[in-house]
């Protein structure tokens, strides 16, 4: 027998930054958004724990004991004192070190595979609790939809969104750190208020309507992403100049995001970003998505 969960990738659509705090995390405003790009983690018995992986960013995904998805069966087991004995499977499809948190949508997706295959049945605040071990993006990842996150994200509470949002991802050649994003963003806003969620943005979801959405979209690490990788600033003119109802770097970067007002505009968009040059690949995705465990 084994397990399969799909899990998505987020856009952040709000991410307000405070100053550092003095465990060097910072507090957010963080709302996220999953979007329909998505990793499978598949977790089958095996003597000893194993871990594989493909898709066509493979090849920057660490298999030692650091992957965030095998981090993940080995807590999820010493909370049950249980062993770690499965064979993980990464079919990834979400672009790596690219600000869409695929590292923490594997911790997810391995939580939930390995809790269903050891029938653990660990309860959901628990799962919660362990996710905010592994990373501030992992509890959000357990549950997608939309939500916001406060604290360093881990803290959630849900938001809603009443309609169908179409995205555009420009997918950059290589990664950023989030670290080193977050160290420039330190350089450039050492004055940084605390964050504070958005009321504008949060009544946007709820109504469904891109067009009242785009204007509220922030994310307060674009100018220290874009400090690390200045062409980025091409790419979201080429977006904006195709159609685009508004262009912000995803997360840390160095993905771009673009919403649209439908799908044919999400395909025009992706179109040009693609024939511009500006980015390795454009992807189209609609939010908001949900994870889903199939056994
Ligand atoms: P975030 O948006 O949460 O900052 P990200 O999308 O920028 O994250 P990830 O794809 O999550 O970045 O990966 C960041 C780094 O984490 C990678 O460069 C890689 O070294 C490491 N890593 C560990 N486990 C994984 C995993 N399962 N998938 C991808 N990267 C992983």
């Amino acid at each position: 027998m084994s397990v399969t969960v799909r899990v998505p990738a987020k856009v952040n659509v709000q991410l307000a930054v405070g100053p550092p705090r003095p465990d060097g995390f910072h507090d957010l405003a963080n709302v996220f958004l999953a979007v329909g790009l998505y990793d499978e983690v598949t977790a089958t018995p095996a003597a000893s724990p194993r871990l594989t992986c493909t898709g066509p960013d493979a090849a920057h995904v660490p298999l030692d004991d650091s992957n965030l998805a095998a981090r993940a069966a080995r807590l999820l087991a010493a909370h049950h004192g249980v062993q770690p004995a499965v064979a993980l499977h990464i079919a990834k499809d979400i672009p790596v070190a690219g600000g869409m948190a695929g590292g923490s949508a594997d911790a997810a997706a391995a939580l939930l595979a390995c809790d269903a295959l050891w029938d653990t049945r660990t309860p959901r605040e628990v799962l919660l609790a362990l996710g905010a071990e592994l990373g501030s993006d992992v509890p959000f990842a357990l549950v997608g939809g939309a939500a916001l996150g406060e604290g360093r994200g881990e803290r959630l509470t849900g938001v809603k969104v009443g309609g169908t949002f179409y995205w555009v991802f420009a997918v950059a050649d290589g990664g950023l750190s989030t670290p080193a994003v977050y160290r420039a963003f330190d350089r450039l806003r050492p004055d940084a208020p605390p964050p504070a969620p958005s009321p504008a943005l949060l009544d946007a979801l709820r109504s469904g309507d891109p067009h009242a959405l785009a204007p509220t979209l922030v994310n307060d690490l674009q100018p220290a992403a874009l400090s690390l990788r200045p062409t980025l600033a091409d790419t979201l003119a080429c977006g904006t100049a195709s159609g685009a109802l508004a262009a912000l770097v995803s997360g840390s970067g160095p993905t771009c995001a673009f919403l649209a007002a439908d799908a044919g505009a999400a395909h025009r968009v992706a179109a040009a970003l693609t024939a511009s040059g500006t980015c390795r690949t454009a992807r189209v995705a609609t939010s908001p998505a949900l994870p889903e465990v199939r056994r």
